[in-house]
């Protein structure tokens, strides 16, 4: 086999949705596996629909998934350019050749004449299609004598090439995950292939590139499997067949109660991001959040898209970017459309947060505790690092769950009051604060230890003891083992925090 060469082809039109990023993750595990290429091109041709910002976003985006590429708009390569809009002077050429052969035609037909048409089909309850039933009766180099169309093109008067659908045939594509596709030519229009602006339309220019690129398989989102038909026959017409590339078209991603499409305008409506990053509209400022801010590791977000429609075949459900390169295949691609879960989301980030070591631990929560104008040293981190880690679903909860280690509790919890504040509570806390001011070591199982040994000598009700004690080192009823708070707090911040609360709720 030739050397595999995918690619992942966005329109800047907005942020990339996670449907998106999906896509292009299946395309580098595709490329990757194979030992192939893979490849970022821009499809901006549609002008009207360009958003600023869009192509950055993007390319930030994938590089926070850890999704490289061999080529690309950002990075150049030996197809360049890879940006569609400055493309724009190859594409027209195969309309041309396209027109030669009697494949396309021009078509001058104005949109208010177009506009009419459909709503008298409409009034009729059908839809208007310009194409093999239609075009005889509109206004086209098909219908209209040669001097004419000369003369219009010359005059710089408005045109479209359309292709020129077959009216019996039957089209089949065969796509790697549906098998083979067929559909009735006569369903399919004219699609308008190139304008008089000078630019392409997708189609042609998605057809052309992927030709010159060299791209063996188009992995896609299934809203592009209505399109594939046309493409094959294009790849026909411009005498490219052979060299057609295999086409995988990817089930939908669902909302999480199945109903329909997870879209870019379900935004943070359903309580959880689509988009990778943060986004600000350029127009209206509106912000949408991303996985990144939220506080995912850009693994564990990795991890939970590519089980979105692709399984490994086993029950793992935790894989490096690595094992799922080794692990991936088309064939394991599903059918159906897969559910998005955000609880699933979380889980799986938990996971990672659980498992990483504490290095990456601390290097996240260092970033936080300096955001709140906090200065610990390194020795500290890594152990509260590691006693956290297992507690946190996202980024943001390692500090919900180790505040109380770089700020003394300011209030406490009225409910662990009324249930463990008892009149011999302050007594027996004195005499731990005292038992901890002679101790030597301060090492977690020995405070441990000492604090089991000194609540049985002295008979105390051990549930009370240490919730109470837990109360007055972090204000309720949270964090780690109590031993290993002392023990990470040091001697007199511990004492200190006996006397404060004493002080506070009453002694
Ligand atoms: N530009 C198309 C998109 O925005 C690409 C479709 C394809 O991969 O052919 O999704």
């Amino acid at each position: 086999m030739n050397e595999v060469r995918v690619r992942f082809a966005p329109s800047p039109t907005g942020p990339l949705h996670i449907g998106g990023v999906r896509t292009a993750l299946y395309n580098y595990l595709f490329a990757k596996k194979n030992h192939g290429k893979f490849i970022l091109r821009i499809e901006d041709t549609d002008q009207t629909r360009f958003v600023p910002g869009a192509e950055d976003y993007i390319v930030e985006s994938l590089k926070w998934c850890g999704i490289d590429f061999d080529e690309g708009v950002h990075i150049g390569g030996p197809y360049a350019p890879y940006r569609q809009s400055d493309r724009k002077e190859i594409y027209h050429q195969y309309a041309l050749s396209l027109l030669e052969k009697g494949y396309a035609y021009y078509a001058f037909d104005s949109a208010e004449d177009l506009e009419i048409l459909r709503k008298d089909s409409e009034k009729r309850k059908e839809t208007f299609q310009y194409g093999p039933l239609s075009r005889m009766a509109l206004k086209n180099s098909l219908t209209i004598d040669k001097e004419e169309v000369t003369r219009l093109l010359d005059t710089g008067h408005p045109f479209v090439i359309r292709i020129k659908i077959p009216e019996h045939e039957t089209i089949v594509v065969n796509d790697l995950i549906r098998g083979e596709v067929k559909v009735e030519s006569g369903l399919l229009d004219d699609k308008v292939l190139f304008k008089s602006d000078g630019m392409p339309t997708y189609h042609l220019a998605n057809v052309v590139d992927d030709y010159l690129m060299k791209i063996t398989h188009v992995i896609r989102g299934e809203e592009w499997l209505p399109s594939a038909p046309l493409h094959a026959l294009l790849y026909r017409y411009l005498g490219w067949e052979s060299v057609m590339p295999a086409f995988a078209h990817l089930p939908l991603l669902l909302k999480p109660d199945g109903n329909g499409k997870l879209s870019k305008r379900d935004g943070d409506r359903l309580g959880f991001p689509v988009f990778p990053l943060r986004w600000t509209d350029p127009k209206t400022g509106d912000i949408s959040s991303g996985y990144r801010e939220s506080g995912y590791l850009p693994e564990a977000f990795i991890n939970m898209l590519a089980l979105l429609g692709w399984n490994p075949g086993t029950e793992q459900e935790i894989l490096s970017m690595a094992e799922l390169i080794g692990l991936f295949s088309i064939d394991r691609v599903g059918k159906s459309g897969s559910k998005f879960d955000p609880e699933k989301a979380r889980w799986i980030n938990h996971q990672y947060l659980a498992s990483a070591p504490d290095e990456t631990i601390a290097d996240l929560l260092e970033k936080i505790i300096v955001g709140e104008g906090i200065q610990a040293d390194r020795i500290k981190l890594l152990q509260i690092s590691g006693l956290i880690k297992d507690r946190a679903n996202l980024i943001p909860d390692l500090w919900q769950q180790s505040w109380f280690f770089f700020r003394s509790p300011e209030k406490y919890d009225e409910s662990v009051i009324q249930k463990f504040w008892k009149p011999e509570t302050p007594g027996f806390l004195k005499n731990i604060a005292a038992m901890l001011e002679g101790h030597g070591t301060f090492d977690s199982a020995t405070v441990e230890f000492s604090l089991k040994q000194f609540i049985q000598e002295q008979g105390l009700p051990m549930g009370q003891v240490m919730n109470s004690l837990r109360l007055v080192l972090v204000g309720g009823s949270f964090g780690p083992g109590v031993a290993a708070i002392i023990a990470v707090l040091g001697k007199q911040e511990a004492i200190s925090r006996i006397y404060r609360a004493l002080d506070t709720i009453g002694k």
